[in-house]
């Protein structure tokens, strides 16, 4: 049989390959990707999934990377507990405010009422400075710079996605106090462009930095930088990671203050909040997936190279039949020698049309076939999951190439998502191009005055009828973020994109449907 072939026998067998496509029927798509990737087993909590270990390992990888950058400018790891008090989480009026409706409680324990219910952390910022508040009484015992990595539960009312919106969530968060403005200013867009690297360096995913617009920024905050990501499948913009700047407002609500050294008079500490989510792996799927399952940057693989036998008939001889074997074990360990993560799959239980497939759905950066054709020529085959490209590699020099595929893949797999951004990028100046554009599924900078009111109009009056993947209407467009680049500059004769809007804008924003 023919490779193609035998795929398409294996499909039929084992059901393995998807059944829905990306472009017609994303939602279905996703799912599929999902478990049959083996990154999720569902739930019986809504909400809530399991992440198997093929998605914890990208968390994993994530997670070592940022965890050592932020450890380079003084960050320590500890962790607080999961539950925080009515008193706590009341003390700053805003932030609960927007938080409140997603507040899961405890209210009970065994059959018996509690005298006080008590909250699960939504976020941790009123679980953590009642501490901060005791640690800081002179200048000398700031910054501090504390960060956890764990789960929050947010019950949202928003149709749930695995990863990309659930209720309870993996992720870390950053929480620093700084004697002065300067210096927490400097940390936030420090952080920001850590975020970038996770999305841009590792997962190969190109991001928009900016900040939020007054509306979308957080609750409590004086300021959201944050990084955007675009599906291109479905025209949404997404919220890839954020870094609040907190002001004063939570020093001054918990007390985390100290006595200025020159002037003797009490000052409050600035402080700043930041997180990343499990939210990532969603969008790994989602910005690189296809229509054979998913498809993962080399970096952040836990197999890079998966090696797979082939041609093993039963005419072969024994001795052939061995020393094709020794050579792909022998191959696997050379690379992992040279840090390479390679695995074989050497089970005789399935075929290799099977274990092309299956690895093709978890998306294994690069497959290598041997044959025992290819043991007499010293060579093997390589297959690029990204592009479906076949190369012949030879046996010396394999981790040299194999090393210098793995980062052509990388850099073609960011190209490409970055291609599909730029290209889904537009500039509007008037409500219906946003409107047209927007059914094209774009994302639109244009001239905004930045008022809450104006942008709630434009969410408004840009939603509309039509039916959306999750069988709600369609939403309307969000300000995803201010750009620190603007396209262009804001000129005397440009006005507010908002309809009707007579304000005066002051930059351009990013405005689109969002997850
Ligand atoms: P926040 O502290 O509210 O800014 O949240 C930090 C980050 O968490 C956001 O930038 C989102 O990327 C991500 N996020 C927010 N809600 C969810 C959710 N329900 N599930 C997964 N990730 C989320």
């Amino acid at each position: 049989l023919s490779n193609q072939e035998q795929d398409s026998l294996a499909k039929k067998v084992t059901r393995l390959g998807l059944e829905f496509t990306k472009e017609e029927n994303l939602s279905d798509w996703y799912s599929q990707v999902i478990t049959k990737a083996e990154l999720i087993e569902y739930y019986d909590v809504s909400g809530c999934y399991v992440l198997r270990p093929w998605s914890y390992s990208i968390w994993e990888r994530i997670k070592a990377w940022f965890d050592a950058e932020i450890k380079k400018i003084g960050f320590e790891n500890c962790y607080f507990p999961m539950f925080v008090s009515n008193a706590a989480l009341e003390k700053e009026k805003s932030h609960i405010a927007d938080f409140a409706p997603e507040v899961a409680w405890v209210t009970k324990s065994g059959t018996t009422e509690l005298a006080e219910p008590i909250a699960i952390r939504p976020t941790s910022e009123t679980v953590m400075y009642p501490s901060y508040a005791k640690w800081v009484q002179s200048h000398r015992d700031l910054p501090i710079k504390l960060n956890q990595w764990c789960n929050v539960v947010r019950w949202e009312f928003k149709h749930p996605q695995p990863f990309l919106r659930t209720r309870e969530f993996l992720w870390q968060e950053g929480h620093s106090a700084h004697a002065n403005y300067p210096d927490a200013e400097k940390e936030v867009y420090y952080i920001l462009d850590l975020y970038a690297s996770v999305y841009e360096d590792l997962l190969a995913i190109p991001v928009i930095k900016g900040k939020k617009t007054q509306k979308e920024k957080f609750a409590g905050g004086d300021y959201t930088t944050t990084v955007e990501a675009y599906v291109a499948a479905s025209g949404r913009g997404i919220q890839a990671a954020t870094s609040h700047h907190l002001g004063q407002n939570f020093s001054k609500m918990f007390d985390i203050s100290f006595e200025d050294p020159e002037t003797h008079e009490k000052h409050f500490a600035h402080q700043n909040s930041w997180g990343l989510t499990t939210r990532s792996i969603g969008i790994i799927v989602m910005v690189h997936g296809d229509n054979k399952g998913l498809v993962l940057p080399p970096k952040i693989a836990s197999i890079q190279v998966i090696v797979i036998t082939c041609g093993v008939t039963a005419q072969l001889k024994e001795e052939e039949k061995e020393s094709l074997m020794t050579k792909c074990n022998q191959l696997v360990s050379t690379l992992k020698k040279a840090d390479i993560r390679a695995s074989a799959d050497l089970r005789d239980n399935y075929s290799p049309g099977w274990k092309f497939n299956h690895w093709e759905l978890k998306g294994v950066p690069i497959r290598i076939e041997i044959g025992p054709r290819d043991v007499q020529k010293n060579e093997m085959v390589a297959v690029r999951r990204d592009t479906g490209e076949k190369l012949t590699i030879k046996f010396d020099g394999a981790t040299e190439s194999i090393s210098a595929l793995l980062k052509t893949i990388q850099e073609g797999m960011f190209n490409k998502a970055k291609k599909e951004l730029t290209d889904n990028m537009a500039t509007c100046y008037n409500f219906d191009e946003l409107c047209a554009e927007l059914e094209r599924k774009k994302i639109i900078a244009a001239p905004f005055c930045g008022e809450i009111a104006c942008e709630d109009q434009i969410k408004k009056l840009s939603a509309r009828d039509a039916v959306t993947e999750e069988g709600g209407p369609a939403m309307g467009a969000k300000g995803l973020c201010i750009p620190f680049q603007q396209p262009a500059n804001i000129k005397e004769t440009d006005k507010c994109i908002g309809p009707d809007c007579t304000n005066k804008p002051q930059f351009f924003t990013i405005f689109g449907r969002s997850y």
